[in-house]
């Protein structure tokens, strides 16, 4: 089957079974609003509508089209927490903010399937819990850790042994798991879409084919620059992600692009696909350098990983992809894969997103190491408390470049060597 395109979506199993887009054409001439939200993923989107849903004038501007970074090309997994745990939030951030930030966190998830309820955003969305395999001893005790720390937030939270995750997953390749029930998954590129279209219903005026050029400050606030047109507005948000340009000073060095590819096959069989995930989780893993999967409304196998070295988002080896699914599920045989596609999450240097003050009245939100479908809905709702002048629950910082950022490509390839080997001596341990 011939892919659907996209005029700026680069060919994915999502493009083809999205919800419609709601229309964005470029800025044409000046604007005026209260924030200009610089970039059209989730963080953006969110902040757009969060703003909108309480009066502001908002002006979105998206460099393609509402959708087309990693918010329209990822997993679909709505991963709940964050990657660090809430006694080690509180340890960096101090026992009161620490709190705060635990229980934002915990809510991620609830605030993505709430507004797809509030909003009827068509995006396949399913929520039995999220699935994580564990590997090694390293990852029961990184669950056992989890399973304690969450429960005390009222999260229900199953430890289950080999036999136990086996049977959820349909594969024993795992030495067993935990079903976190805040998680679940949906269609990535349908709810960037949806939160697009709650956001125009609004009032937000969105843009596609905008391009932020140029950021100046006029007056007490900023003025926008795109190839046709300019925005003035009181207020800035900027929310490009893996995807950030030169155009804020020092924003690109706050965090690492690093590739994500995925891998989706033609749609199984009916008997196949109740071997495989029979109750649609999605599943992650606690390797190091570690795969995703789930299957779509159409029983596709959809399965993610890192790139292999040297990778570049346009030119991903998709076959280690290919091969780990098969031998987690050796019943897919030679099945085909009908659509592979990559794109960047964004990596912190303590793996941890970051909300930042960039100048007064201009906020950026971004950095959620590959865990940011619910992340960054929640960072567009804690920027539009940052603007309107209420204290969010995620700590304000300064911007912070990644010393000595130049090198990142070194740390991304020393990260998948050693990742890798560690996970296998975890394993024999
Ligand atoms: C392959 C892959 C799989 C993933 N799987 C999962 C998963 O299953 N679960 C999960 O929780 N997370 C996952 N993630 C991470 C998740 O997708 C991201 O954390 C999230 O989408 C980030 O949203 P965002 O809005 O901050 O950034 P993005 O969605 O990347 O959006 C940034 C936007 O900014 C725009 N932009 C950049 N510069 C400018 C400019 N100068 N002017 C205007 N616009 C600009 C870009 O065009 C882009 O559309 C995955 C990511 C990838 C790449």
């Amino acid at each position: 089957m011939a892919p659907r395109t996209s005029p700026d979506l680069p060919p994915s199993l999502w493009v083809d079974t999205a919800a419609p887009a709601t229309p964005a054409p470029p800025l044409v001439g000046p604007a005026e609003a209260d924030v200009a939200v610089i970039g059209g993923g989730f963080t953006g989107l969110s902040a757009a509508l969060h703003l909108a849903e309480v009066g502001k004038r908002v002006v979105l501007l998206e460099a393609a089209e509402p959708g087309w970074g990693a918010s329209g090309r990822n997993g679909g997994q709505v991963n709940p927490g964050w990657k660090v745990l809430p006694s080690e939030i509180k340890r960096r951030y101090g026992a009161e903010r620490g709190e705060r930030i635990a229980r934002m966190a915990n809510g991620t998830c609830d605030l993505v399937f709430e507004l797809i309820e509030r909003f009827e955003i068509p995006c396949d969305a399913l929520r039995p819990g999220f699935l994580q395999a564990s590997y090694g001893g390293r990852g029961r005790k990184a669950q056992e850790n989890w399973a304690r720390e969450w429960s005390a937030y009222g999260t229900e939270v199953e430890l289950l042994d080999r036999d136990g995750f086996a049977a959820l997953i349909g594969s024993d390749k795992y030495d067993g798991g935990m079903r976190d029930a805040r998680g679940g998954n949906l269609q990535p590129l349908s709810y960037a879409r949806g939160l697009a279209k709650a956001a125009a219903w609004l009032g937000a005026q969105l843009h596609g084919g905008s391009p932020a050029t140029e950021v100046t400050r006029q007056g007490a606030g900023w003025q926008v620059t795109t190839p046709e047109g300019r925005v003035s507005a009181e207020h800035l948000v900027i929310g490009t992600n893996g995807y950030t340009d030169e155009l804020w000073p020092g924003l690109k060095e706050t965090v690492v692009p690093a590739p994500s590819f995925i891998v989706a096959s033609r749609p199984l069989s009916q008997n196949l696909a109740k071997t495989i995930l029979p109750g649609r989780h999605a599943v992650s893993e606690t390797r190091r350098v570690l795969f995703y999967f789930r299957l779509d409304r159409d029983d596709r196998f959809v399965f993610g990983g890192r790139g292999k070295l040297f990778d570049s988002v346009d030119h991903g080896q998709m076959g280690h992809l290919k091969a780990e699914a098969v031998r987690l599920y050796p019943q897919l045989g030679d099945i085909d894969w009908d659509f592979s596609w990559g794109g960047y999450v964004a990596v912190t240097r303590e793996h941890t997103p970051r909300l930042m003050r960039l100048a007064p009245g201009a906020f950026a939100g971004l950095g959620y190491n590959g865990r940011g479908v619910a992340m960054s809905t929640m960072m567009g709702k804690q920027l539009a408390l940052a603007i309107l002048g209420e204290d969010p629950d995620m700590e304000i910082e300064q911007l912070r470049a990644i010393p000595l950022h130049g090198l990142r490509q070194i740390g991304i390839t020393w990260h998948l060597l050693s990742g890798a080997w560690l996970d296998r001596l975890d394993r024999l341990r």
